[in-house]
């Protein structure tokens, strides 16, 4: 199989290809290249959060398998969900891809998406990365691990989603927003293996242990763990991983004074998320999506999608090659249904209203 090492740059940004970019060039290729009848006007519309390097090849590949022709419309989480709410039936989106669990599940319980039934999927894809219902189905995953000051912490103090609440952490504890999705697919883990008491206590905990106020992204508590500002943070692994293939002296002075814990080996395992896609609820080209999404379960695609943001494939005999992402060793995953732990970040974000967690 073909694996292709990232070159050792950050993701593009999705605000640098605003949807109004796209347009010009569309419509000059309608007029320059009016597809004939057949095979080359097959055409589908993939809505898409995620842009990266390796899209090229993600995408063209299955345009040389299929003759069919993609379409993209790239925009925030956000954006493109409510682009789709305001196109309603009138969308044209066939094909949504969308990062974190929470975010695949609330556009799901707004009706965004539909069920499909799909044999390959349903093999490829193991159940705890997917939608009970079938309505999504996860691509790629990463997991939510903790990062400590390696001068100031004690990695045996920080072992623990749990521990981070403990006094002897006072202080030292820094966060994004309790509210991202990343961190309301967390804590709806946590009700669903503790229970909202528990949770309510331990969320309570936290924001009495935190250095400061919640702000900024993932690579941002990593950079202030590193400073010394915060002691301990929590993150998605494939900031840390950038961060670590970063050529720039000044991620490299970052990575040499954090360290990385993979949180909760000794009992439920890490907390896993995912990027994942589903077929739009009033897609036009309601066959091609479906095989779109089984072509992103396909060991190739799977090594395009993962690599493209320093991830692991869902798919279990997909290989990326990607080293930084394998030198961070051996872990234990928590198993529990993405979808089940997204349909507690209601509760969860009411806790956080309860608590004062910004
Ligand atoms: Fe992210």
């Amino acid at each position: 199989m073909k694996t292709k090492l990232l070159p050792r740059t950050p993701a593009r940004s999705w605000h640098a290809l605003a949807p109004a970019a796209w347009l010009p060039v569309l419509a000059a290729a309608a007029i320059t290249f009016a597809p004939a009848a057949g095979a080359q006007d097959k055409v589908l519309n993939v809505y898409s959060a995620r842009h990266y390097q390796t899209d090229e090849q993600l995408y063209g590949e299955f345009s040389r398998q299929t003759g069919v022709k993609i379409n993209r419309i790239e925009l925030g989480d956000e954006p493109l969900l409510e682009r789709m709410k305001s196109e309603g039936d009138k969308s044209p989106a066939d094909v949504v891809l969308l990062v974190d669990a929470t975010r695949l599940f609330r556009a799901q319980s707004e009706g965004l998406f539909q069920p499909i039934q799909s044999k390959v999927l349903n093999e490829r894809i193991p159940a705890e990365f997917r939608a009970s219902d079938n309505s999504w189905f996860g691509f790629s995953s990463r997991a939510r691990v903790i990062v400590y000051n390696k001068d100031n912490v004690d990695p045996k103090d920080v072992q623990t989603y749990e521990s981070l609440a403990d006094p002897k952490n006072k202080g030292k504890v820094c966060t994004r927003s309790g509210s991202h999705p990343y961190n309301l697919s967390l804590f709806g883990a946590m009700i669903e293996h503790h229970g909202l008491e528990k949770t309510e206590a331990w969320l309570n905990g936290l924001v009495a242990n935190m250095a400061r106020s919640p702000k900024g992204g993932d690579t941002d508590q990593i950079k202030a763990v590193a400073s010394g500002e915060c002691g301990v943070a929590l993150t998605n692994t494939y900031y840390w991983v950038r961060l670590m293939r970063s050529d720039k002296a000044a991620d490299q002075e970052v990575v040499s004074k954090v360290g990385m814990v993979w949180p909760n080996q000794a009992t439920t395992g890490v907390h896993m998320n995912l990027a994942g896609g589903a077929v739009a609820r009033y897609a036009p080209n309601k066959e091609t999506a479906v095989k779109f999404l089984e072509y992103l379960a396909s060991d190739q695609a799977q090594a395009y999608f993962a690599n493209g943001n320093n991830e692991w494939p869902t798919v279990k005999t997909a290989r990326t090659g990607n080293e930084a992402l394998a030198s961070l060793g051996e872990f234990k995953a928590d198993k529990m249904a993405t979808d089940r732990m997204a349909a507690r970040s209601t509760d969860a974000q009411k806790l956080l209203d309860k608590v004062g967690y910004k």
